[in-house]
């Protein structure tokens, strides 16, 4: 069950309603997002049958939720949620591209990708200071002092920070930087690390794993939202499949089905889907066609030398393609770009 608590409810209200759920047996699950909180009961069929949380103060609606992801389901919700990272917003009424380098390799390097983002369109920087690598032999990224790159490029740039957590023990030091903390495709199903984002006091960009299932996905969602945090965001990036030409299958279908069952916003990452640069901006188009509420992807300025991901890299005539597919095709979906929004 949840307990979508009006929008001027107190802490008075939610610590009342939390006291109640307990001394009926349940455990109440608290989930702040940007326009409301919901509180989410887990507890017996008696306890849920028993509870009549419905006039207490400060409750709008109770509501029996079938899917077994109960937070992030679209169920009960009229509109899609809209998550906002460093006050850039990602839902249904805007479009945002979202660029920068896979890896943050050097300062110039990362204000350079910076530069090239924002002049295609992007109104947030990617960039990975901890990199999920198949071989222990690669380039790992530059931890901390990429964390301490990205934030001095962002204040050069103005734009906000998207960048990746790969271990519960580096979440602090993620947090203190990024704007948005990205859970890789790997670490989907970390439960650990999904807990340690519940209670992260930021935004959580979510990247689906590289077999999930839609449901897979969305109940790891639930378990950021369940700890307490329902600014999420999912990131379709491909799923493996058996052709072997292209490094995964970008799965179109994602972005209406995960439209259709949770209210959550849904991105697309069509470079780690394609893993080749000549792909991106089709898949990128797609994405948009198929409702996306943004898009994700690398660029570098000279990606013969990237350490990290070259192949797929946006620059010069690719980019210039991207940035005309972003300024068109959202408007046909009826969406703001959020490049716009930012004036
Ligand atoms: C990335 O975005 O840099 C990345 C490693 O992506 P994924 O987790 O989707 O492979
Ligand atoms: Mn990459």
């Amino acid at each position: 069950m949840v307990i979508v608590m009006t929008p001027a409810a107190t802490e008075d209200e939610l610590a009342g309603v939390v006291r109640h759920i307990e001394a009926h047996g349940g455990q109440a699950f608290v989930s702040r997002g940007v326009t409301r909180t919901i509180v989410g009961v887990v507890g017996s069929e008696q306890v849920l049958e028993t509870l009549d949380a419905d006039g207490l103060p400060g409750v709008a609606d109770t509501k029996r939720i079938t899917a077994p992801y109960k937070l992030v389901s679209a169920d009960n919700h009229t509109k899609r949620s809209t998550v906002r990272v460093g006050g850039v917003p990602i839902g249904p009424d805007t479009f945002t591209l979202i660029a920068g380098p896979c890896a943050v390799e050097t300062p110039d390097q990362t204000l350079q990708s910076a530069l090239l983002a924002k002049r295609a369109g992007a109104t947030l920087l990617r960039g990975g200071a901890y990199k999920p690598r198949t071989s222990p032999y690669a380039f790992q990224g530059l931890a901390l002092d990429g964390l301490k790159i990205l934030s001095e490029v962002r204040a050069e740039t103005g734009l906000p920070i998207v960048t990746e957590v790969l271990d519960v023990t580096d979440v602090d030091d993620v947090a203190e930087y990024a704007d948005m903390l990205q859970v890789g495709a790997r670490n989907m199903q970390n439960f650990g690390l999904l807990q340690a984002m519940g209670s992260v006091g930021k935004p959580v960009m979510l990247k689906r794993g590289l077999s999930a299932t839609y449901e897979e996905w969305l109940m790891a969602a639930e378990y950021i939202a369940q700890r307490g945090n329902l600014d999420v965001v999912l990131c379709e990036r491909g799923i493996r499949s058996y052709e072997p030409s292209i490094r995964n299958t970008f799965d179109v279908s994602a972005v209406p089905m995960i439209q259709a069952l949770s209210h959550l916003p849904i991105i697309v990452d069509p470079s780690h889907a394609a893993g080749r640069r000549d792909l991106v901006v089709p898949l990128a188009r797609a994405g948009i066609a198929a409702g996306a509420d943004g898009v994700m992807v690398d660029v570098h300025p000279d990606p013969e030398t990237a350490l990290v991901d070259g192949a797929q890299a946006l620059n010069g005539a690719s980019l210039d393609e991207l940035a005309e597919a972003v300024a068109t095709l959202p408007a046909l979906m009826g969406r703001t770009s959020a490049a716009h929004l930012a004036g």
